[in-house]
């Protein structure tokens, strides 16, 4: 075994940590209180390489392995959880998904502008009445006359839903309704550059989200929307296995986001600690602050551990649903516990915004739920275990 990152792994924990200092820490709070954040700092991940990913420099992607990737998310979510969403879902989610189901022409026409973040991706498969359970989703796609589809249905929580100019949209097809519900689903790739032509509405989700405040959520309604034939992607029948295949990329980086989120809880407290004195000493001194600071610490390593290992076995070429659901269970919890005693031990200072562990407490919630909550990890780690 060997516990050190190579010279790869090292160059993109460098960039992105310096890129995340400099650039994305001094806008954050901005970004949070603004509800958005500017488009230079999708120009900046460009043109740093960030979002081009583990895609082949051939598709004009970075050619990163695994862990590189997670490292830059991990620098990402140590200073803002919306820019790391922003880019788990654009460049694991979207142009991975298209990477692995593609077929040339769409490679082609697709990955290299958004690599050079010219061309925004969304990823659409949640619904009203179908969260969890994905496979129950009501979208529709009616094969019209063998030229294309016409879409109907409605998406929510679409993250970058509103700027993304192309979207993975899952639909149940009409001509396979005689099959299993899962094997009726499709995928689609579906331009959104003419939206309100093409049969699209997209607007905000409304209400204030707890946190990912500089993130852009989308609701999404497709009303005879016209799809062509050479937009499926993977193959009719074929959209449950491209969802659950994305969601494999991007629950490593969401749980890569989360072992940054604890890092910076850490940081947070350490400094504070340090600081702030109570009873004529810094609150550091005091065995229950220790004590905080211990677990902390002790849980983070093991869930960077864990992302790491699952990375790794990508990069291995080995199947790692249930190492990925598992880092994705346990560093979303064990950030959460981090974000709240951070709070905690900041006391009145952790509830105002003037210290960023508010945002942090906010943030990881959500982490938590998106792209398979706590529970459905639980239960996929259990279904592969006990199969
Ligand atoms: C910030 C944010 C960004 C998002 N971005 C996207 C995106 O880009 N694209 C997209 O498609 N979706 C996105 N989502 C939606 C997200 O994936 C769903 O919210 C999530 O899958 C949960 O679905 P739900 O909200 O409908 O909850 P439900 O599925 O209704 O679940 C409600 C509760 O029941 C539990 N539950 C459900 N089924 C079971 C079970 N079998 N056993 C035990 N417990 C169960 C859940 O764990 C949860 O606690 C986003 C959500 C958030 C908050």
């Amino acid at each position: 075994m060997n516990f050190f990152l190579g010279e790869e792994q090292l160059h993109w924990q460098s960039l992105a940590c310096t890129f995340a200092q400099e650039r994305v820490q001094p806008l954050a709070r901005e970004m949070d209180e603004a509800g958005q954040m500017p488009h230079t700092l999708i120009e900046e991940m460009a043109t740093r390489g960030f979002l081009g990913g583990t895609i082949p420099k051939a598709w004009g992607g970075s050619g990163m392995d695994a862990l590189s990737l997670a490292l830059v998310y991990e620098e990402l979510g140590r200073v803002c959880s919306s820019v790391r969403g922003f880019m788990t879902v654009h460049t694991s989610l979207v142009m991975q998904c298209i990477n692995q189901w593609g077929n040339d022409e769409q490679k082609q026409r697709y990955l290299p502008l958004m690599a050079r973040g010219e061309l925004i991706g969304c990823y659409a498969l949640t619904e009203p009445d179908a969260g969890s359970d994905a496979a129950s989703i009501q979208t529709t796609a009616r094969s019209e006359g063998g030229l294309g589809y016409a879409l109907n249905g409605e998406k929510i929580w679409i993250t970058n839903g509103n700027i993304a100019r192309i979207a993975i949209v899952f639909a149940r097809l009409h001509t396979l309704q005689e099959k299993k519900q899962h094997e009726q689903i499709t995928a689609f790739l579906v331009p959104l550059n003419a939206a309100e032509d093409a049969g699209i509405k997209r607007t905000r989700m409304p209400g204030e989200p707890l946190g990912h405040r500089a993130s852009d959520h989308a609701h999404i309604v497709f009303n005879d929307c016209f799809i062509g034939h050479e937009m499926v992607l993977g193959g009719e029948g074929m959209g449950f296995k491209v969802a659950m295949s994305a969601l494999d990329h991007g629950r490593l980086g969401v749980a890569a986001g989360a072992v940054g989120v604890h890092q910076a809880c850490l940081d947070a407290c350490i400094q504070f600690a340090k600081e702030r004195k109570q009873f004529g000493k810094p609150i550091g001194d005091f065995e229950m602050i220790q004590s905080t600071i211990a677990e902390m610490k002790a849980s983070l390593d093991a869930a960077r551990l864990l992302v790491y290992r699952s990375a790794w076995m990508k990069d291995q070429g080995l199947s790692t649903k249930l190492e990925t659901s598992i880092a994705k269970y346990f560093a979303t919890n064990a950030a959460v516990k981090a974000a709240s005693e951070a709070v905690l031990l900041h006391g009145a200072r952790g509830y105002s915004n003037e210290y960023p562990v508010e945002r942090y407490y906010r943030d990881i919630k959500g982490l938590q739920i998106y792209e398979g909550t706590e529970h459905i990890q639980k239960i996929v780690i259990a279904k592969e275990l006990l199969r």
